[in-house]
């Protein structure tokens, strides 16, 4: 494989981490020939700094300036040139690299993905929030500047493998574990705890997308991205409940052939497909022996209990706002019932209500062609999830 200069925007998070064993893996074996541009992280200094020493970045950035004298102190004399804030990490994506590797959590990885494709830089992209909510943004300006988008989330991964040439493609499927509630009741849904919540039963994951997967928000995000990626209408795409995470995503042709991808759940699989694209990095992923599966089973999402994806479905019709408030609502919820002040059925029924309220208020018809405006129709969401939660806090008596 060509040597290959990779940044990485969310380094010490659970994908990030798993970038670096992919790495560190590819170097060791020689498989690969990696060169760091840069690492950034939010405020995780200690584990950016041991990340820097060992990939030798040419620089190294924390998102939060109030670290910025620790990561200089633990980096002084080796070299790495250290920078800190917000407008140095959209800087850092600038510099150019064959692959930067967007894997900061939430809306706010956006900025730095965007300034990254308008310096031309091929994106492996996992961080599906900025899809979400800047999906048409990022593939309009990557068309412009000649950088290729090329996904991470293990089942947009799947389904761009399995496309060919993108010719006659009648369906795609992406699957879902069902997260950690697949047959709990709506009463013990009701009393679940964050830690119960963040409990993923297949995949090891950051806290944000674990909370996600088990409201299923995690699908109705990416319900949304596959729509972006793979320009589908919501029609043409299906989520299937697969408990053992074995099959990933399928594409469906109009001669009723269908393409599936398999793999063991492991995040270094898809990561090293972006990173190495189109060459295919070894790792340490555990091999698939399909004669040691006991079965693999399908079924449908129970919408009672998980109505993400019809949410998703709103949000897609109510165009680009709509994706957009799903999005900070589900940001504004996360927080509130990870600090304990909501409900874990109120996530969902507090980004329903915001879409509602959107549809009829005065961003119903905002286009999110710019980071000002998604920024606004974003505040606005997360305003409209924070309004209900309080008002359900209220009618509790609490
Ligand atoms: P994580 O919480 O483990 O890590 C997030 C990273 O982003 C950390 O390095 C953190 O320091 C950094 N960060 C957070 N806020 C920041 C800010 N304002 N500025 C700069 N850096 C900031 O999250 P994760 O699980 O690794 O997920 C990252 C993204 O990948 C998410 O969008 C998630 O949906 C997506 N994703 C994750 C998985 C998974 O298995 N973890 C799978 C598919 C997609
Ligand atoms: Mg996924």
């Amino acid at each position: 494989m060509a040597a290959r200069r990779i940044s990485i925007a969310g380094s010490t998070g659970s994908i990030g981490c798993s970038a670096v064993d992919v790495i560190q893996h590819a170097r060791d074996t020689g498989a690969g020939d990696f060169e760091i541009v840069a690492l950034a992280s939010g405020s995780n200094v200690e584990r950016l700094a041991e990340q820097a020493l060992l990939l030798r970045p040419e620089l190294a950035v924390i998102a939060d300036e109030t670290r910025r004298e620790e990561l200089d102190a633990r980096l002084s004399g080796s070299g790495i040139k250290v920078a800190a804030g917000t407008s140095a990490l959209n800087e850092a994506a600038a510099m150019p690299c064959d692959r930067f590797l967007a894997a900061i959590v939430g809306a706010a990885g956006l900025e730095s993905t965007l300034s990254a494709v308008r310096a031309g830089n091929d994106v492996a992209i996992a961080n599906k929030e900025s899809i979400v909510c800047g999906g048409q943004v990022i593939l309009s300006e990557a068309q412009k500047y000649g950088a290729k988008v090329l996904p991470v989330d293990s089942e947009h991964s799947a389904i761009f493998q399995c496309l060919g040439d993108g010719r006659s493609i009648e369906l795609l499927t992406i699957t879902a574990s069902g997260g950690p509630f697949r047959t709990a009741s709506l009463e013990e849904m009701a009393r679940a705890t964050p830690a119960q919540a963040a409990a993923h039963p297949n995949w090891s994951m950051g806290v944000k997308n674990s909370i996600d997967s088990a409201t299923l928000m995690n699908k109705a995000l990416e319900f949304i991205e596959a729509s972006v990626l793979f320009d589908m209408p919501p029609e043409r795409i299906d989520v299937v409940v697969h408990p053992q995470s074995i099959v990933h995503g399928m594409a469906h042709f109009t001669d009723g052939s269908v393409i599936a991808q398999l793999s063991t759940p492991d995040m270094k699989a898809p990561i090293s497909y972006a990173l190495g694209w189109p060459d295919r990095i070894p790792t340490t992923v555990n091999r698939l022996h399909l004669s040691q599966l006991a079965r693999l089973d399908f079924e449908e999402v129970d919408e009672a209990r998980f109505p993400a994806i019809r949410l998703a479905r709103e949000a897609i019709a109510l165009g680009p706002g709509g994706r957009v408030v799903l999005n900070s609502a589900n940001e504004a919820a996360f927080e509130a019932f990870t600090n304990g002040s909501c409900g874990f059925l109120d996530i969902t029924r507090s980004v329903e209500d915001a879409l509602e309220r959107f549809s009829s208020g005065s961003f119903a018809s905002s286009k999110c062609e710019t980071l000002e405006e998604i920024a606004e129709v974003g505040r606005y969401g997360a305003f409209l999830a924070s309004d209900w939660l309080e008002r359900a806090r209220k009618r509790a008596g609490g």
